[in-house]
């Protein structure tokens, strides 16, 4: 039984599917691990960490004969070429606008398995890639915008005068959402947070900040607790709400999303030309097209009123070490089950809920209902 890691290639990724720490763990259930040179580096796991841990160094050839194949993001069929027919291949697969990719891989005839897809149930909250990266993702950005921000979080009484606390506004009260308010409060923002579900309003307030939600809008929670699309009236009323309560804000914070459909737009270009100078805004949907209208994905700007737009599309791997380490116990975790813990072989048990929802591709064709090749019935 062979596990291969690969090193990501795709723009700006510093993570790593795999750390030393579950190179060990994947070793004591009876497989041998071949790891790309570099592929930790940029996570701060030097290749001599590996090989102590038993992992055996190569190029990118460590695919070849792999059974089993630990990314972070979707490879490409060409990266994994060599790699046993049939081998499992576990990583964020993103296969929403990207189907050809995954026919692609299917074509390759490796079972692609999108982490992301992973039921919100208890048993496998253990192997939640998004929430995990989510959580971090939701810290660093109250760390960068506090950095970006010309003024203190907290209030200061100084000797020289006192200097007033920051008001920071989360929209999108999740995981990200969450963590975002829990470190701006520690900094010692007040914090105000708004969400369409009205289950966030209880967590919201029990970290210590306002929650704001309008009237006309009674509860929007969808399937398997995440939001629905918002209607027409319910946009209007919400953004209606929002728009005051933004001009008074220094720090807004964006994290809402809807499962495989854009970012809700929340703020609108002249919702930010209302913000003073020297606002910041942190855009965590910016992956998905942003929350607010004027990010531009993948770039920091500063609008003409002076407020800076930070568009980071890869917020994890802002933070590398913490985030490779949470998403190689995620992908360990989710391994672990699909071996025999007597006999050590490797069995997957097609049948079970967590393999059913996430394996995309099998035995040469895409599997996935949710996954249709643009123009296929
Ligand atoms: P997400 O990343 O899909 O969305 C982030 C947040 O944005 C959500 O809270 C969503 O309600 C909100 N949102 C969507 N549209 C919005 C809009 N128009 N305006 C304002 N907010 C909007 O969600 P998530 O953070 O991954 O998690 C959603 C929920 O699932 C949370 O309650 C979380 O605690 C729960 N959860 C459960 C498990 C589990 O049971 N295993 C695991 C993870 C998360």
């Amino acid at each position: 039984m062979k596990i291969a890691i690969v090193r990501e290639r795709a723009d700006g990724e510093t993570r790593v599917a795999a750390t030393p720490e579950t190179v060990t763990k994947l070793i004591g259930l009876g497989a041998s691990v071949s790891i790309e040179r570099g592929a930790g580096e940029s996570a701060r796991f030097p290749d001599a960490e590996y090989e102590k841990a038993g992992a055996t160094l190569g190029g990118a050839d460590v695919v070849s004969d792999a059974d089993i194949v630990l990314t972070v993001r979707r490879p490409t069929a060409y990266a994994i070429k060599g790699a046993k027919p049939g081998a499992l291949i576990l990583g964020a697969m993103d296969p929403f606008g990207n189907e050809g990719e995954i026919d692609a891989l299917a074509k390759a005839g490796v079972t692609a398995v999108a982490m992301e897809f992973m039921p919100r149930i208890t048993r496998a909250q253990v192997m939640d890639i998004l929430s995990s990266q989510a959580n971090l993702a939701g810290y660093q950005a109250v760390l960068e915008a506090a950095t970006s921000f010309d003024r203190a979080m907290p209030m200061m009484m100084t000797a020289a005068g006192t200097v007033r606390p920051a008001k920071v506004f989360v929209m999108g009260a999740g995981v990200a959402g969450l963590q975002a308010i829990a470190t701006a409060k520690r900094l010692g923002a007040v914090v105000s947070a708004t969400d369409v579900r009205a289950a966030a309003g209880e967590q919201v307030e029990s970290l210590g900040a306002k929650f704001i939600m309008t009237d006309a809008l009674k509860d929007a929670s969808g399937a398997g607790g995440y939001a629905r699309e918002l209607t027409a009236d319910e946009k209007a009323a919400q953004s209606a709400l929002t728009a005051s309560h933004i001009a008074k804000q220094d720090i807004v914070i964006t994290t809402a999303l809807i499962p495989g459909r854009p970012a809700p737009k929340l703020v609108t270009a002249d919702m930010v030309a209302s913000m003073q100078p020297g606002s910041v805004i942190v855009d965590l949907a910016a992956e998905r097209g942003g929350n607010v209208e004027v990010t531009q994905p993948g770039t920091v700007f500063t609008t003409a009123n002076g407020v800076t737009v930070l568009g980071y599309t890869n917020w994890p791997a802002r933070l590398a070490t913490s985030a490779s380490q949470l998403f190689a116990r995620n992908l360990y975790a989710f391994l672990e089950t699909m071996f025999d813990k007597k006999t050590k072989e490797f069995a997957v048990n097609w049948d079970d809920e967590l393999v059913k929802a996430t394996v995309l591709t099998k035995g040469g064709a895409i599997v996935h209902p949710n996954i249709k090749l643009p123009g296929a019935a």
